[in-house]
């Protein structure tokens, strides 16, 4: 049986949100505390952060600090997974520069991520107001091969991610079986994982929108305090046909159900039972589908759904949040982690790549292989 290898990580574009919780990060302490993968590895992506940030270095490298604490918090174990800088790894643009002539643009121009992403940093449209309005730059376009090469490095079997990243998994699929069939098994064709949840896949923002990101300001943060995560519940949008208390309210696509079916757990109903005690109105619910239920017929507020959604964030983030504590208190510490995890990564990527320069029988000066050359050679000219 070959080894179990994770790769995944994060951009430093931002502190983490609770979309990167259940999208990923969740699911990775899970299988880093089941003991099952021979390695983890988890990186923060700041060269591929740097491809749509260019000109704003200083927010890349302020926010390596914030997702490290952030990972800390979530449980992420030094002890157990590699915590790792891209850019700290040279040995991926190495493998990302032969991985390039394996893809065609066309083929990366039909990768719909990318495509979204284009669209929502306004780099394809001429608008005079628009600051990216220059246009794509040629590394954020080509993003999906450097991923590849990030996944590969590490032999990486399992990669869990949301499902805005599926594909990103099947252009590196892809890159593994044209390699493979050109120059020899060397590569390891990973396997997606996606969360189990559905709500989970592509968690949407406070505002209602399609996906929590931090390019678009609607998250709620691990980091954020508890009066922060309580405002920005209550500001959140619900079902806009629920005036009335007691009309009949709709659950589906109704975000503060989402966040729910996301974090909701069995035992919260009677941790938070007071939640349904009203002035007017009681109720006595055990579990989300009664809830549900009492939505849809009508009478219930959602003041209230939104009172016990806050409370069962609380519960999921209060530990995060003291354990970040924790840390903030030791940066020293945390630096450490990710310098020597960027060393314990740089030399798993050295193996790959020299297994890569091997097959594609560009390893001259390796023992052995330079003798044979100049044997080769010199019978050619001496013939
Ligand atoms: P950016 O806006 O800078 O791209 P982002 O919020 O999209 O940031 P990434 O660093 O691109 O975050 O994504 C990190 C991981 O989190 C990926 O596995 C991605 O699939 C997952 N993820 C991000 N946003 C969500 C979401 N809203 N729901 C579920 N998973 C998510
Ligand atoms: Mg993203």
């Amino acid at each position: 049986m070959g080894k179990k290898i994770i790769l995944t990580g994060d951009r430093p574009t931002g502190r983490l949100h609770i979309g990167h919780y259940v999208g990923s990060l969740r699911r990775r302490v899970e299988l880093q505390n089941s003991g099952e993968f021979d390695k983890i590895f988890i990186m923060i992506a700041d060269a591929q952060a740097l491809t749509d940030n260019a000109d704003n270095p200083e927010k890349v490298r302020q926010n390596i600090i914030e997702v490290a604490l952030d990972y800390l918090a979530a449980g992420l174990d030094p002890e157990k997974s590699t915590l790792f800088i891209q850019s700290q790894v040279s040995e991926l643009t190495e493998l990302d520069f032969f991985y390039q002539n394996l893809v065609t643009v066309q083929r990366l121009q039909r990768n719909p991520t990318v495509k979204q992403e284009i669209q929502l940093r306004g780099f394809s449209d001429n608008d005079e107001e628009n600051e990216n309005k220059a246009g794509t730059p040629v590394g954020f376009f080509c993003y999906p091969i450097s991923q590849a090469a990030d996944i590969t490095a590490f032999k990486a079997t399992t990669v869990p991610v949301g499902e805005d990243q599926k594909p990103m998994i099947e252009q590196t699929r892809e890159i593994v079986r044209k390699f493979n069939s050109t120059y020899g098994e060397v590569l390891v064709e990973p396997e997606i994982l996606l969360p189990d949840n559905a709500s989970c896949l592509r968690l949407p923002g406070t505002d209602g929108k399609a996906k929590m990101s931090k390019s678009l300001g609607n998250c709620i943060y691990l980091s954020d305090s508890e009066e922060e995560v309580k405002a920005k519940v209550k500001g959140m949008y619900t079902d806009p046909n629920h005036l009335q208390v007691s009309d009949p309210g709709t659950v589906e696509g109704n975000t503060v159900f989402t966040y729910l079916d996301a974090f909701c757990k069995p035992e919260h109903f009677e941790k938070f039972a007071s939640c349904w005690v009203g002035k007017k109105v009681s109720f006595e619910f055990h579990s989300l589908d009664e809830v549900k239920d009492q939505y849809r017929k009508g009478g219930l507020g959602d003041m209230m759904v939104k009172n016990f959604l806050t409370a069962v964030l609380q519960d999921t983030l209060e530990p995060m949040r003291a354990r970040r504590k924790e840390y903030e208190k030791n940066i020293p510490y945390v630096y450490e982690v990710l310098r020597k995890g960027s060393e314990e990564a740089r030399a798993a990527a050295a193996e790959t790549l020299a297994d890569v320069k091997r097959a594609m029988r560009i390893n001259y000066f390796d023992e052995g292989v330079l003798d044979e050359l100049i044997k080769e050679q010199t019978e050619k000219y001496n013939q």
